[in-house]
């Protein structure tokens, strides 16, 4: 089910650089449904369905979250932490984390001074703290899924919601012409670096991305007439970010499988961020590509919220249109 597989998704602990533990598990569900599955240098997961002569059509959905990595052991014992990928420290601060020995902590940011983050293991000096922890050491949210109705919420939905729409489609798809290949991507939180490489070895015809983006229904943000995206009003097909501008051919294809299908879906332009596509489009001699969304709420925060039926739609949306 597809809840089922987004909170185990959402569970298992890979930020940018280290997406191993989540490319087993993938390839472990998937491998039922496609005839060949390969890892590339950067760690990119590429699972080929083969077609029978029409395009290739490239999906994915970037399995790194945002997280922590160690810069020093302090002589009392804190670990001192720099960003891997857009963390804001005031979104992150006071949270559980899990460090990559499997050690617990909390994250925390000196007083006065927020973009200092440390990470307090419990060790009372260096020595303890280097039995649980070097330099170099990831650390990411080790936090809590909360089901609310339609909505769900936990770390990291950003993009494990956009991974489990990619596994659920492959798992539903019927034999189609088209060749379909789901990359799980590795790298996209620090620059889009994995999308970059499977890009080009993939080479599609056509490829979709699958990631969240912000919405903004929310009584913190003052109500304009500009508003990315809504929860619960369908999955969003990307018109622009700063890292595209979707292929008209895709948006239109997109639109058109989604009425004839009754999909509900929205359209999005975002003006800030970009997502693996950005790179992908820009490969070889170009690649029509676009964006389905999933639209979230608290977006880079240890509580993204989405609406499972806009999840489902994603899945909807892709089956129709592959
Ligand atoms: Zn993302």
């Amino acid at each position: 089910m597809l809840k089922d597989t987004l909170i185990k998704l959402v569970s298992i602990p890979g930020p940018s650089g280290f997406e191993d533990a989540c490319a087993a598990y993938i390839a472990e569900e998937i491998k039922p449904y496609v005839d060949e599955i390969k890892k590339d240098v950067m760690g990119n997961l590429i699972c080929v369905k083969k077609g029978k002569g029409g395009k290739r059509i490239m999906l994915c959905g970037h399995m790194d979250q945002i997280g922590f990595m160690v810069t020093a052991i302090e002589k009392d014992g804190f670990l001192r932490v720099t960003n891997l990928g857009g963390v804001n420290p005031v979104n992150m601060q006071a949270q559980h984390v899990v460090m990559k020995s499997g050690a617990k902590g909390i994250v925390f940011t000196e007083t006065g001074n927020d973009k200092a983050m440390f990470i307090d293991i419990g060790a009372e000096n260096a020595e303890e703290a280097k039995k649980l922890a070097s330099v170099g050491d990831w650390a990411v949210i080790d936090g809590v899924v909360t089901e609310m109705g339609n909505r769900i919420s936990a770390p990291y939905m950003d993009d494990r919601c956009g991974c489990a729409v990619v596994l659920e489609t492959m798992k539903n798809l019927k034999e189609t012409d088209n060749e379909v290949v789901a990359v799980f991507t590795t790298q996209e939180e620090v620059g889009l670096r994995g999308a970059t490489t499977a890009g080009f070895t993939v080479d599609p015809d056509m490829a979709i991305a699958l990631d969240v983006t912000l919405a903004q229904d929310v009584p913190s943000v003052k109500k304009t007439a500009y508003v990315v995206s809504e929860l619960g009003k369908g999955a969003a097909i990307k018109i622009m970010d700063r890292g595209i501008i979707s292929h008209p051919s895709v948006v239109a294809a997109m639109k058109e499988a989604a009425e004839k299908a009754g999909i509900p879906y929205q359209m999005e332009v975002l003006t800030a961020g970009s997502t693996d596509v950005g790179a992908i489009h820009k490969g070889r001699s170009g690649v029509a590509s676009g964006c389905i969304s999933i639209p979230c709420r608290y977006v880079h925060a240890p509580c993204e919220t989405i609406d499972l039926r806009d999840l489902q739609g994603a899945v909807d949306l892709l089956l129709n249109l592959l």
